[in-house]
C-alpha cells in the first residue's frame, strides 16, 4: 500500500516504522521544520512490548535509562506511597525506560529509509493526498480527527506543565512524584548523570511569566531535597511549558482510507505517562491488523475496536488522577490524597499492571 502519515511525532514515526517493516511504501508529512523539542518521556513496559514487535525495543532501551521505583511523597519529604521496586517490576514485566524525546525520535527515524519524513509540510485535510491509507497522527489539534468527527473542542484543564532536564542526580528510591497543594512534580533518572522532571501548577489559561524559570524555582522553594536542587541544575533555555487541555476522544477512529492514531485519536492528561505509550500501541496494533486481516475495511474495524477497548480506561484514569492531584480546595485535596494511602500497594500494583505492563499490551493483540 501507499501510506501517508500526517504528523511526525511519536505516533507518526512509530506507525511509519511498523508499516514500513511490513513492506508498505510510507511517507510522513510533518508541519514542523525540525525535530527539536521536548525534555524526556517515560516509556512503560506496555510500550516497550509494542516496540519489541517492530524491532525497535532494544534500540530504545539502549538510548534511555531504567527506572524501578514509583515513590509518592509530600513536598516536605514525607512518604505517601513507597512501593517495593522488585514487586513493581515483577508486575510490569520489566523496568520502565526514560529517554530524551529528540533521541527517541532519532532512534525511530534511523530505522526508516532516509527521506521518509518530509518536514515543513502542513496538511489541511485528506483531499489531494494520493495514498491508499492516510494515518492521522497529527496530535491533539488534529485536522484529520476533525474531518471525521466535527469540532472536537479543546478546553483548558486548569493547570499548566513545565518539563526540564537537570544536570544532576538524586537517590533513585525517590523516583516518582512529589505533591504539594495545587502542584505536582515528577522526577526520574535520565541515564547515569541527569534527571528528567516535570511540574504542574494551577494558573489561569495563557499566563506567561517574563521569567518562567524563576517562577518554577519559586514553586519548589522550601520543598524537600532533591527538587530545589534539580530545578537549580536545569538549563533555563531548555525549559518547556505547556498549558494542558482536555479534548474528547474521537468517536470515529476510521472512515474510508483515513485512520487516527495517538493524541489525534485519544488525547489524555499526562499523569499516568501513557499518552505516548498508547500512541506506540496504536501504531503497532494498526500494522498488525493490516497484516492479519483480509482487506483494509476489516483491518480498520478490528483496529478501531481493539484500541477503543484498550484506551477508554487509560484516558479515564489519567484524567481522574489529574483532577485529584491538581484539585482544590486544598483541604479536600489533602483528604483525597491521604485517603488514597489506605489503598493497599498490591491493589495499586494490580491496577497499574492492567494499564502499563507488557502483558497489558500483548493481551490486546490476542483479543
Ligand atoms: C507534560 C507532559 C508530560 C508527558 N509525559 C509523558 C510520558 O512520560 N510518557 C508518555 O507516554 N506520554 C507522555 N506525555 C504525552 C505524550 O507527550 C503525547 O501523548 C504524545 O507526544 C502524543 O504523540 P502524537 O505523535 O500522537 O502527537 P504529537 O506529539 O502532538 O505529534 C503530532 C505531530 O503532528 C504534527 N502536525 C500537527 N498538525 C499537522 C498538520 N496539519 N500537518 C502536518 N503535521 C502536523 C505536529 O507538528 C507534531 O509533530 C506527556 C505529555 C505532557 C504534556
Amino acid at each position: 500500500m501507499r501510506v501517508i502519515v500526517v504528523g511526525g511525532g511519536i505516533a507518526g514515526l512509530t506507525t511509519a516504522l511498523a508499516l514500513h517493516r511490513d513492506g508498505h511504501d510510507v511517507r510522513v508529512l510533518e508541519a514542523r521544520d525540525d525535530t527539536v523539542a521536548g525534555a524526556g518521556i517515560s516509556l512503560w513496559p506496555n510500550a516497550l512490548a509494542a516496540l519489541d514487535r517492530i524491532g525497535a525495543g532494544d534500540a530504545v532501551r539502549a538510548a534511555g535509562g531504567r527506572v524501578t521505583a514509583g515513590a509518592v511523597r509530600w513536598r516536605d519529604g514525607g512518604w505517601i506511597r513507597r512501593p517495593d521496586p522488585n514487586r513493581l517490576v515483577d508486575a510490569l514485566g520489566e523496568p520502565l525506560v526514560v529517554v530524551e524525546r529528540p533521541i527517541l525520535r532519532d532512534v525511530l527515524s534511523r530505522l526508516l529509509p532516509p527521506g521518509t519524513v518530509r518536514f515543513g509540510t502542513s496538511v489541511e485535510g485528506s483531499a489531494g493526498l494520493d495514498a491508499d491509507l492516510i494515518v492521522g497522527a497529527d496530535g491533539i489539534g488534529s485536522v484529520l480527527a476533525r474531518e471525521l468527527n466535527g469540532a472536537l473542542p479543546r478546553t483548558y484543564a486548569g493547570y499548566t506543565a513545565w518539563r526540564g532536564v537537570a544536570d544532576a542526580t538524586f537517590d533513585p528510591v525517590f523516583a516518582g512524584e512529589v505533591l504539594g497543594p495545587g502542584s505536582q512534580f515528577g522526577l526520574v533518572p535520565l541515564g547515569a548523570d541527569r534527571t528528567y522532571w516535570f511540574a504542574t501548577a494551577q494558573l489561569p489559561e495563557g499566563t506567561w511569566f517574563d521569567d518562567e524559570y524563576a517562577y518554577v524555582r519559586g514553586l519548589v522553594d522550601g520543598w524537600a531535597d532533591p527538587l530545589p536542587r534539580l530545578v537549580a541544575a536545569t538549563d533555563p533555555a531548555v525549559l518547556l511549558r505547556n498549558d494542558l487541555y482536555d479534548r474528547p476522544t474521537a468517536k470515529v477512529l476510521h472512515r474510508g482510507r483515513i485512520v487516527l492514531v495517538g493524541d489525534a485519536a485519544h488525547p489524555m492528561r499526562p499523569h499516568l505517562g501513557q499518552g505516548g505509550c498508547q500512541a506506540i500501541e496504536d501504531a503497532v496494533t494498526l500494522a498488525d491488523c493490516v497484516r492479519t486481516c483480509d482487506d483494509l475495511p476489516r483491518a480498520m474495524m478490528r483496529y478501531a475496536g481493539a484500541r477503543r477497548r484498550r484506551t477508554r480506561a487509560v484516558v479515564r484514569d489519567s484524567n481522574l488522577i489529574g483532577r485529584v492531584v491538581n484539585g482544590r480546595p486544598a483541604a479536600v485535596w489533602g483528604a483525597l490524597i491521604r485517603s488514597s494511602v489506605l489503598v493497599p500497594d498490591a491493589v495499586v500494583r494490580t491496577r497499574l499492571a492492567t494499564i502499563a505492563s507488557r502483558r497489558a499490551f500483548t493481551r490486546t493483540l490476542e483479543s
